[in-house]
Order: C-alpha cells, then sequence, then structure tokens
C-alpha cells in the first residue's frame, strides 16, 4: 500500500518501488504488465470509493438534505464501475441508451439513474422508461411531447429536470464549454426560450417537472463560474416561480470540476469548492425569497481520472535530430484520443526506471496509421529504450469510455485496483471481436 514516506509523482496513488519500478496503488506496474500484456488500463477502485464518500459527505455537510453527487458515467463506463457506484449508494448520470444498458447490465438500481442527451429518439425514452430510471434530463420541446406521449402510453408519470442554459462561459476550451447561449445543449434562459419550456412540461399530464439542470463544462479549476451559475438559476427559477407557481425542488449544477494532469495544474480541493458553492447556492436562495432546493452536482472527471493510468511497451525510438525524439508505444489515439482532439497534455514516466531523473523530452507515438496519432509532446522522461514500460498517468476519464477501433487495433482490457489486488474489469478484445459483426 501506498505509503507517506514513499516517493510520490503527481499524485499519491503514484510510487516509486525499491526495485525502481513505477507502483500504481501500491502493485506493481512491471508485474501488471507480466500478468496482463500491454496496452493495459489500471483503475485505482479504492481511490474511487474515497472520491464518492468525499462529494457525498461533503455536499450532506454542505447543502443538508438530500443534495447529492451523480457519478457522470460518460467519463468511465463498464459494469465494473457501475457496481462500485451502487455499493456507494451513488446515483448516476446516463448519457445514452448504451451506457443505461451498462448500468442495468450491472445491476444498478435505476431510481437512481438521470437519464441525459441533447436527442433521446423514441426508443430511447421507452428503453429508459421501461428500465425505471428515476429522472429524464429533458433538452428540448420535442424530447418533453415525445415522453409525455410515451410515458402516456404506460400510464406513468415521470419526474423530469429541464436543461438549461445560464450564459456562462467558464473559459475552459471551447470544445469541453456547454453553458453559453449558443450550445447544442439545453434552452437558453436569455432568450426565454427555458421558460417557454417550464410552461410546457408543466401543462403535460405526463411529465413531472421536479427542477432545473445546467452543466457549464469541464476541467474547471475555479468554483466562480459555478457560483455565477447558480445566481442565474436562481434568478431564472425566480422567474418561473413568478410565471406559473412553479417552485423548483431540485437545482442540478452539472460536473466539470477540474482534476489535476501535470505538475503545473493546480491541485484541486474538492472539499473547499462544494462548501463555497454551497455558501453561495444558499446566499442566491436567500436573495430570491426561494426555499434552499435539493442540489446535485455531477462529477464526472473528478471521480474517475487520477484513478486511472495507462501502460504500455515502448518499441521503436526515433531521434530525428534537430526535430525531436519520436518514442512509439503499443498504443495510441485508439485508446487515448484526448491529444489528437483536444491537445490535452499529460505526465508520463518511464515506469521501468520510475526511480531515474526525467532527462529527455520526447513525442509520445502510437502505432495508427496517421501523424496526429500522438499521445504527448514535449513529455519529458527517463529515456527509454524498446521493451521499457511507459506509463501515462491521469487516463481515468475520458480514455476507455472513448477507445475507438481505428486500424482495428482492439481495446486494452481494464483491471481494477483495490488494497493491493488486481482484478480483471474488461478483458482484452479479440481480434476475433473485432470481426464478431462483420457479415
Ligand atoms: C460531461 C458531463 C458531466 C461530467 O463532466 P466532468 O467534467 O467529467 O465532471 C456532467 N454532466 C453533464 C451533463 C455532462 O455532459
Amino acid at each position: 500500500m501506498t505509503n507517506c514516506s514513499e516517493k510520490t509523482i503527481l499524485h499519491d496513488n503514484v510510487t516509486v518501488g525499491e526495485n525502481g519500478t513505477l507502483r500504481f496503488a501500491g502493485v506493481d506496474t512491471a508485474a501488471l504488465a507480466d500478468k496482463y500484456g500491454t496496452p493495459l488500463y489500471l483503475m485505482d477502485a479504492d481511490l474511487i470509493r474515497t472520491r464518492c464518500r468525499l462529494y457525498q459527505s461533503e455536499m450532506k455537510a454542505a447543502f443538508g438534505g438530500a443534495s447529492r453527487p451523480l457519478f457522470a458515467g460518460k467519463a468511465f463506463c463498464t459494469k465494473a464501475i457501475y457496481r462500485i457506484m451502487a455499493e456507494c449508494g451513488m446515483s448516476v448520470d446516463l448519457v445514452s441508451p448504451g451506457e443505461l444498458y451498462t448500468a442495468k447490465a450491472a445491476g444498478f438500481p435505476m431510481e437512481r439513474a438521470f437519464f441525459h442527451g441533447n436527442n433521446k429518439t423514441d426508443a430511447d425514452i421507452s428503453l429508459a422508461l421501461d428500465s425505471g430510471v428515476g429522472c429524464f434530463v429533458c433538452d428540448s420541446r420535442e424530447e418533453l411531447l415525445a415522453l409525455d406521449k410515451i410515458a402516456g402510453e404506460r400510464a406513468v408519470r415521470q419526474p423530469v429536470l429541464l436543461r438549461v442554459t445560464p450564459g456562462i462561459d467558464p473559459h475552459t476550451f471551447a470544445a469541453v464549454t456547454t453553458g453559453k447561449v449558443d450550445s447544442k445543449f439545453g434552452s437558453p434562459i436569455a432568450t426565454g426560450a427555458a421558460l417557454e419550456l417550464a410552461e410546457l412540461a408543466l401543462s403535460l399530464s405526463h411529465v413531472e417537472l421536479t427542477g432545473f439542470h445546467c452543466h457549464i463544462g469541464s476541467q474547471i479549476f475555479d468554483v466562480q463560474p459555478y457560483v455565477d451559475a447558480a445566481d442565474v438559476m436562481f434568478g431564472f427559477i425566480k422567474s418561473v416561480k413568478d410565471a406559473t407557481g412553479f417552485v423548483a425542488g431540485t437545482l442540478n449544477l452539472g460536473g466539470g470540476f477540474g482534476v489535476r494532469y501535470t505538475e503545473s495544474d493546480p491541485a484541486f480541493d474538492y472539499a473547499a469548492a462544494i462548501r463555497s458553492l454551497a455558501d453561495a447556492v444558499k446566499a442566491a436562495a436567500k436573495k430570491h425569497g426561494l426555499p434552499m432546493p435539493t442540489v446535485l452536482l455531477e462529477p464526472g472527471r473528478s471521480i474517475v481520472a487520477d484513478a486511472g493510468m495507462t501502460l504500455y511497451t515502448v518499441g521503436t525510438v526515433k531521434e530525428i535530430p534537430g526535430f525531436r525524439t519520436y518514442v512509439s508505444v503499443d498504443g495510441g489515439m485508439p485508446d487515448n484520443p484526448r491529444y489528437a482532439l483536444y491537445r490535452s497534455v499529460y505526465t508520463v514516466v518511464n515506469a521501468t526506471h520510475a526511480d531515474r531523473a526525467p532527462d529527455r523530452a520526447v513525442t509520445v507515438a502510437g502505432r495508427c496509421c496517421e501523424s496526429g496519432d500522438l499521445i504527448a509532446e514535449g513529455a519529458r522522461v527517463a529515456t527509454p529504450v524498446r521493451g521499457d514500460l511507459l506509463a501515462v498517468l491521469v487516463t481515468g476519464a475520458y480514455n476507455y469510455s472513448m477507445a475507438s477501433n481505428y486500424n482495428r487495433i482492439p481495446r486494452p482490457p481494464v483491471v481494477f485496483l483495490s488494497n493491493g489486488k488486481d482484478e480483471l474489469a474488461v478483458r482484452r478484445e479479440s481480434y476475433e471481436d473485432l470481426v464478431r459483426n462483420d457479415l
């Protein structure tokens, strides 16, 4: 197990063993690579449980009542994680029928599930209703009308939240900003569309409006955008009350708390952020003369990102004098598309020689037929040679869940680590798996 006197790299669950190899969650990565092969995703299940409990206890203490976190499953979606969420008493956020199916297959209690999505088909709506999903997060007029009809056929009244856009720009990367007025998600408060949608929801007999939702973005290190969003949301709740008499009982402020990927990212104090957000929410409720609602947050990244690591084996090391050194690994953009998509920066460690100081800036490349197939550029590592293990840290969020089979590369297995023990959670894909649906 991790012990305070050990040297850690970036996060407490990343340490250096006596033999110089990298350890993750107290387990030797070289031994895991031997047992499972590479590329390999590792998940620190103990950290996941700790984060869930931190969000649960801090939110209960700060907001009171039934306020709680929902794990945003899109960050990392497998049966194993939904079993952990069920065991921890978490609620979850699902954004597609496939995520819904996965949670259900894991035995997750669907009354604790919230169903998102900006374009739910009639089939999605039917599946969610038949699965007993606790709450829909409705995005549009079309969805409300379809839900009312399909719920009516089943003679049920489905609780919903309405997703609205508060017009807050948290100044993160544009592709992960979602709370602005110009967005494919939700209805803008500023144009009056959100109020119209609330009026529509209140007029439908098979839809039970319970409150409102917003999600302003991701990888946000500052609590201020949430405070601003909460203020706008309370102003909106007040205007809905004035127009219709409906007082929202639930306010869902979405996900997006930041995670430390590199030494230059700040360490984020989730407990402190929750406390200052609660202070702001209470002040906003008071200012608008509204009762304190049940507050929901939807952390995804901040529950699983630093609980993850990817292990690769180094193949070709190509030094191009005057340019750079390419270190090619046995994975790449199919298992981690985030550099290709967002230029996301990662910390890379030579896991075979984790005791050596980083002495080389390298470009970590994958093995796809694509020059953009890179994991990192300018990453400082102890000079790697063919056969060394390379670890990419903080890959627990939006890696496995975004993985593809580009170039018909099988997806790596996922191994969960808990109490110093390893357990296979997702098998390595076989070539047979790759052609399974080919006729
Ligand atoms: C992506 C998303 C989340 C999770 O965001 P993180 O940055 O991973 O915390 C939560 N809610 C909604 C609606 C999302 O789209």
